[in-house]
């Protein structure tokens, strides 16, 4: 009787030799839960602030019309390059090409001063 049964040997463990990955349905369960672990589809949405404020024609507008001289009487139009305090916007916001702005300039300066000066002042 040299037999020992003490501790009854440690058979746990040998009953199931395959968990070598032979289930992948319990395994494909759990990571399976999402889908798409990728979300969001923003591919760079930065656009550039700039530009967007004023959008005029960048092109002068009395050469598109083929006004060549521009007329000083035409208080409308030129109220249209003249901010509210009377001043004369700048090239950039109008898009006047240079000659015309020099000529523009000079048609608000004339109408300034006949809307200044009216005439002659009665005595
Ligand atoms: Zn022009």
């Amino acid at each position: 009787m040299s037999e020992e049964t003490t501790g009854k040997a440690p058979e746990t463990g040998v009953a199931q030799p395959a968990t070598t990955g032979s289930e992948p349905a319990a395994a494909g369960a759990r990571s399976g839960g999402r889908p798409g672990a990728g979300g969001g589809g923003r591919p760079g949405g930065g656009a550039g602030g700039r530009g967007k404020f004023f959008r005029r024609k960048k092109v002068c507008k009395f050469c598109t019309e083929k006004i060549d001289a521009i007329p000083y009487r035409d208080v409308r139009l030129l109220q249209g390059f003249v901010a509210e305090r009377g001043k004369i916007v700048p090239r950039r916001l109008t898009g006047v090409c240079t000659t015309h702005q020099r000529r523009l300039t000079r048609a608000i300066k004339q109408a300034r001063n006949i809307a200044l000066l009216p005439f002659a002042t009665r005595h």
